[in-house]
């Protein structure tokens, strides 16, 4: 029984060792072999797609979008080496074979296009086709190429490169489709890397394109903006040019014509960069456009060749003077509308010629040049319009300037032979006049016999006369004298001891005119510096005059005042007074009032000999006086330093 039972356990252990066996080999063995195989094949086709991920990138130029396909091509034909790959491209019907990846020891000769309807077919469907015998369908004209890469079985792949781009399709050609199911998912992701990299460079691209067009519009807009900035710079320029010529109109100088109209010059030379700056003024006389003083860049010398006729219409200036219009030139000498003669003369080529007018009267040119070709602007030349207004004015001031000093000259040269005149005719007259007066005083005494009543009379108006003409012309040449070179002998002077002794010598005049005299000058007033003789006469000349004027019964005062620097002299009467609009005049010299100039006898000499005087002291000499009220003639001197 145990025998039984052990032959029954070995046969049955011999049993299960051979349905272990059986089943091992049979079922295992092939199964793990398979999952060994896949795992490979999952390992192989893991490391091939981290691989080429790490490597994509999308490029940023359209060319290079071949590179990355050629990459792809590259790692499949590695993954596969026994497969042939090839590239191809749609275009006009035909597919364009553009790349292929298998090692030949000579490089066959292809064709470049094909036509096969499986690509068509494979592109319109954008999903695998698989052709386990390539010759079992129509493929004609694909003969010699497949031949040539020995494809008998191929697998096509298309892809779709964004933006518009032509489509494409990788052929993997192979003699037999035995590693199509293994290449087929490396494929698919190769055309969806290709068409994912391809969209996203197609965004690049378009980024791209925007970017540089932002960036063009930028460079357009800062350029813009340069020249803006330029042109603001430039209008600064040429307002703080305008300021300064407008400063030299209006300021000190501006009515010399050096100063002003060759300052301009400079100032507009300067501005625009100018060689030459002339201004041509049309003169009257000659009928001509002639050249001014204080041009820029021309010498005196050859300025004096500068003029044009203005009925030279072949000048550019004279149709400028004429026409009123402003003419600019990128090169005079060898423009037919210029007189090449001046441009030559200066060696200039650009030129700018602008109307110069004042009040609507045109009255000349101004004329710049350069010896740059084509370096004048527009906006230069309406720069230039403006200034040519501001010259215009100053023009008109020198002219006027140059005619009112001729014109003073001219006057002052006849003052001076008038003063000449009068000086020697005084001087002459008074030696016959001294004679004339010592024998009618003799005549007039009785000395050289007895005068009957009428020759009496007779010689007294005539020794009145002589004594009024003494006191003109002795007036007179007190005025040639202090005109001329007259010596003042400066010393201390008590102005109360030369006022008592002038009033003294007075009041026998004032007693015959019925006038009283009161002198009310302070005590211890300070010295001044003066010339007794010189000032003496003009307290004189005040008395005699407020006597004079006053008239009988009127009472006369004269003070004195310590102003600090000065003292004040002060001679006040109660007569007729002087009216408002005389009082200005009655310094003047041979003026005279025109109620007195009847009735009082005077030269209109007395005040403007006291005014010469006092002046030349250093002080001064003014009247008050309101008329019917009486008159206050005043003068101070400054108080003499005490060393
Ligand atoms: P003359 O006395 O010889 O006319 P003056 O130069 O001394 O010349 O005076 C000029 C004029 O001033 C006088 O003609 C007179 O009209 C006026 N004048 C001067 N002094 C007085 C005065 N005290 N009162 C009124 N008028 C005066």
């Amino acid at each position: 029984m145990v025998n039984e039972l052990l032959g029954a356990g070995v046969l049955g252990a011999a049993g299960a060792f051979a349905a272990y066996w059986h089943l091992k080999f049979r079922h295992v063995l092939p199964m793990e072999s398979r999952l060994r195989s896949s795992q490979k094949s999952f390992a192989d086709f893991t490391s091939f797609t981290r691989e080429t991920m790490e490597r994509a990138y999308a490029p940023e130029q359209p060319e290079h979008y071949g590179d990355i396909t050629n990459y792809y091509l590259i790692k499949l034909h590695k993954a596969f080496p026994d497969s042939s790959m090839l590239l191809f491209e749609k275009g006009e019907g035909q597919w364009k074979l553009v790349n292929y990846l298998k090692h030949f020891k000579v490089e066959p000769k292809l064709l470049t296009a094909y036509k096969w309807s499986a690509f068509d077919r494979s592109s319109a469907e954008g999903e695998l086709l698989r052709f386990d015998d390539v010759r079992a369908g129509d493929y004609h004209g694909m003969e010699e190429l497949f031949s040539v890469f020995d494809v008998k079985s191929a697998l096509m792949c298309p892809f779709k490169p964004a933006g518009g781009a032509p489509e494409r399709l990788i052929v993997f050609g192979a003699p037999v489709p035995s590693s199509f199911d293994a290449a087929q998912p490396y494929l698919r992701f190769v055309a969806l890397q290709l068409s994912s990299i391809s969209k996203v460079s197609d965004k690049i691209f378009t980024l791209k394109k925007e970017t540089d067009h932002l960036k063009n519009e930028v460079n357009a807009v800062v350029k813009e903006l340069d020249v803006a900035g330029s042109r603001l710079i430039q209008r600064a320029r040429e307002r703080k040019a305008l300021y300064e010529v407008v400063t030299k109109v209006t300021g000190p100088g501006g009515n010399d014509s050096q100063n002003g109209c060759g300052a301009i010059l400079n100032i507009v030379a300067k501005m625009v960069e100018a060689d030459v700056v002339a201004c041509l003024l049309f003169d009257d006389a000659k009928g001509e456009l002639v050249v001014s003083p204080g041009s820029y860049g021309i010498p005196d010398s050859e300025r004096m060749l500068y003029s044009i006729p203005v009925s030279n219409h072949a000048s550019a200036s004279v149709r400028t003077f004429l026409s009123r219009k402003p003419f600019i030139t990128a090169d005079a000498q060898n423009d037919p509308d210029v007189l090449t003669r001046y441009a030559k003369l200066w060696e200039i080529h650009s030129l700018m010629i602008v109307p110069i007018s004042l009040h609507d009267r045109i009255i000349g040119v101004m004329r710049v040049g350069s010896r740059r070709q084509d370096f004048f602007t527009p906006d230069q030349l309406e720069f230039l319009t403006i200034i040519a207004d501001e010259l215009a004015i100053i023009i008109e001031m020198v002219t006027l300037y140059e005619n009112l000093s001729k014109t003073a000259q001219e006057l002052a040269q006849l003052n001076k032979i008038k003063d000449e005149f009068l000086a020697t005719v005084s001087h002459e007259l008074k030696t016959p006049l001294t004679t004339i007066k010592g024998f009618v005083s003799v005549i007039l005494s009785g000395e050289v016999g007895p005068l009957n009543e009428q020759q009496l009379n007779f010689l007294t108006v005539t020794d009145q006369s002589v004594n009024r003409l003494t006191h003109l012309i002795s007036n007179l040449l007190d005025l040639s004298r202090l005109n001329g070179k007259v010596e003042l002998e400066f010393q201390k002077v008590d102005l109360a001891d030369l006022v008592k002794s002038s009033v003294s010598t007075m009041l026998l005049k004032a007693r015959e005119k019925n006038v009283s005299i009161t002198n009310e000058l302070a005590k211890g007033l300070p010295p001044v510096h003066a010339d007794t003789r010189w000032i003496g006469q003009v307290v004189d000349n005040l008395l005699i005059n407020a006597i004079k004027y006053a008239g009988a019964g009127a009472s006369v005062k004269v003070t004195g005042t310590d102003k600090g620097e000065a003292v004040v002299v002060c001679v006040e009467d109660n007569g007729p007074g002087i009216p408002l609009e005389e009082q200005k005049m009655v310094f003047d010299k041979f003026y005279r009032g025109k109620s007195s100039a009847n009735q009082v006898p005077g030269t209109g000499l007395g005040l403007a000999i006291s005014k010469s005087v006092v002046e030349k002291h250093g002080g001064k000499i003014w009247v008050e006086s309101k008329p019917g009220k009486g008159s206050r003639f005043c003068f101070a001197l400054p108080v003499a330093k005490t060393k």
